[in-house]
C-alpha cells in the first residue's frame, strides 16, 4: 500500500513543481471557531496516526505520527480556533487546548490534483468537561502502552538501516508447475524449464542488494493465477516477470517472445480487480469516489507505461542473448498481467515445438545465457526508475 502511494508521489511530483524539501510532516494548519475546529497535518509520505486525549499538564490532544522525522512544519494557526499552542515532544505533536474538545472524525487524504502531500484531517468538536475527562483517562492508558512499546522496540533492534531505503521487489513467476506442465516437446517440459531458469535469474539477482527477489514458486507445485497475482500485489512488487516456453504449429517458429498487457486486456483490469478483490489504497471509502477514480487512471497507465518501458528494454537483450520472435513485443491478455498496481511482463523463452529452442532451454548454459539478458534489462530499468524518482 505505501509503495503504491510512493508511486503516485513520484507520478504526482512529474507534475508538480512544489514538491517539498523537508524529509516529512512539512505543515501544520488549525483553522476553526472553538466548537469545530480542523487540524490539518501534511507530510511528503503516508502517515501512520494515532490520537490520543490528555489530561496531564492541561488539556490536549496528542497526535503521533509514528515515528515521522520532525523537520520544522510551516504551522499556520488562525486565532481563537481553540488550540493555543503546538509542541513536538519525543516525536508526537502535542496540541495544547483552549477547553475540553474531542475528535469527531479523522481521516487520511492522499495526494490529488495540485497538492503533492499526503494529510491527516482531524476535526474537533467542543464537549463537556466530564466527556473529555473521561476520554483523555481512557487514552492516557493506550498512550502510556505506545510509549513503553516503543522504548522496547528501539531498545531491542538494532539501529541499522538499509543502505539507501527500501529495496526493489522483484517477482519471478515460473509458469505451470505441478499437475499442470505446461507445454513439452522434443523432451523439454515447460514446467520444469521455466522453474530452472526462474531459480537462475533468482541467483543473478540476489548479488545486488538493491534486489528483494521472490519467486510465486519454488519447486514443482501447482499454483493458481489469481494467486499468482495476488502474492505479487501483497509483496508489493516492482516488477513481475512470468516466465513461459511456448509452442507452435510448425516446427519453424522459433525464438524468444515478450508480452504485455493489450488494450483490449487494460479494459478487462478494472473489473478483473473488482471481481478479485484488489483493492487500491485510495479506495478505502475515506477519499471520495471521483478523487479515486482519477488516481486510479494515473496508476493504472502509470503500470503500464512501465510494463512497456520494461518490455522495450529486454527485446534488444533477449536479442544479444538468442534468438527472438520477430514482431516481439506483442500486447497480450494474459491473467497474470492484470493487476493495476504492479508493472509486468510475460516472457515466452522460446518454442519447445522448435527443436533448437527445446535444446537450448533445456540446456544449464541457454537459460543462463536468457536470464543474464533478463538480469540486465531489469538493472537498466530500475537505473531508470531511481533517475526518475531523483528528478522528482
Ligand atoms: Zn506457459
Amino acid at each position: 500500500m505505501l509503495r503504491v502511494l510512493r508511486g503516485l508521489v513520484s507520478l504526482f511530483g512529474l507534475f508538480l513543481l512544489c514538491f517539498s524539501a523537508y524529509a516529512d510532516v512539512h505543515a501544520v494548519a488549525v483553522q476553526g471557531d472553538g466548537i469545530n475546529t480542523r487540524i490539518v497535518i501534511s507530510a511528503d509520505t503516508e502517515i501512520n496516526h494515532d490520537e490520543f486525549l490528555n489530561n496531564d499538564s492541561g488539556a490536549a490532544l496528542i497526535v503521533d505520527v509514528g515515528n515521522k522525522p520532525w523537520t520544522g512544519a510551516a504551522i499556520n494557526f488562525s486565532p481563537r480556533a481553540g488550540i493555543r499552542n503546538l509542541e513536538w515532544i519525543d516525536g508526537q505533536l502535542v496540541f495544547w487546548l483552549d477547553g475540553p474538545m474531542m475528535i469527531s472524525r479523522a481521516s487520511d487524504l492522499p495526494p490529488y490534483g495540485r497538492r503533492a502531500s499526503h494529510r491527516l484531517v482531524i476535526d474537533l468538536v467542543s464537549v463537556s468537561n466530564v466527556r473529555y475527562l473521561r476520554a483523555a483517562k481512557r487514552d492516557t492508558r493506550r498512550l502510556e502502552s505506545l510509549r513503553s512499546e516503543r522504548r522496547l522496540a528501539s531498545a531491542d533492534s538494532p539501529r541499522r538501516v538499509e543502505a539507501g531505503g527500501r529495496r526493489y521487489v522483484v517477482v519471478i513467476d515460473p509458469g505451470h508447475g505441478g499437475a499442470d506442465p505446461g507445454t513439452s516437446h522434443h523432451g523439454a517440459v515447460e514446467r520444469t524449464i521455466v522453474l530452472e531458469a526462474a531459480q537462475k535469474l533468482e541467483a543473478m539477482l540476489a548479488a545486488n542488494p538493491l534486489y528483494d527477489v521472490r519467486l510465486t514458486r519454488s519447486d514443482d507445485t501447482f499454483i493458481e493465477l489469481e494467486d499468482r497475482v495476488k502474492l505479487a500485489r501483497d509483496w508489493e512488487a516492482d516488477l513481475f516477470i512470468s516466465l513461459h516456453a511456448d509452442a507452435a504449429g510448425t516446427p519453424e517458429v522459433h525464438g524468444a517472445g515478450v508480452y504485455t498487457l493489450s488494450a483490449k486486456g487494460q479494459a478487462r483490469v478494472d473489473r478483473t480487480a473488482r471481481g478479485q478483490n484488489w483493492e487500491l489504497p485510495f479506495e478505502t471509502g475515506e477519499t471520495p469516489d471521483e478523487v479515486a477514480s482519477i488516481l486510479g487512471d494515473f496508476l493504472k497507465r502509470e503500470t503500464q507505461s512501465n510494463s512497456e518501458k520494461f518490455a522495450s528494454l529486454l527485446i534488444p537483450e533477449l536479442e544479444r542473448a538468442g534468438p527472438i520472435l520477430r514482431n516481439t513485443h506483442r500486447n497480450e491478455n494474459f491473467f497474470v498481467l492484470l493487476a493495476p498496481d504492479v508493472p509486468a511482463v510475460l516472457l515466452e523463452m522460446g518454442f519447445l515445438t522448435n527443436r533448437t529452442d527445446a535444446r537450448r532451454l533445456s540446456s544449464a548454459e541457454g537459460q543462463r545465457k536468457a536470464m543474464s539478458a533478463v538480469a540486465n534489462a531489469i538493472d537498466v530499468y530500475f537505473e531508470q526508475q531511481a533517475v526518475l524518482m531523483a528528478q522528482n
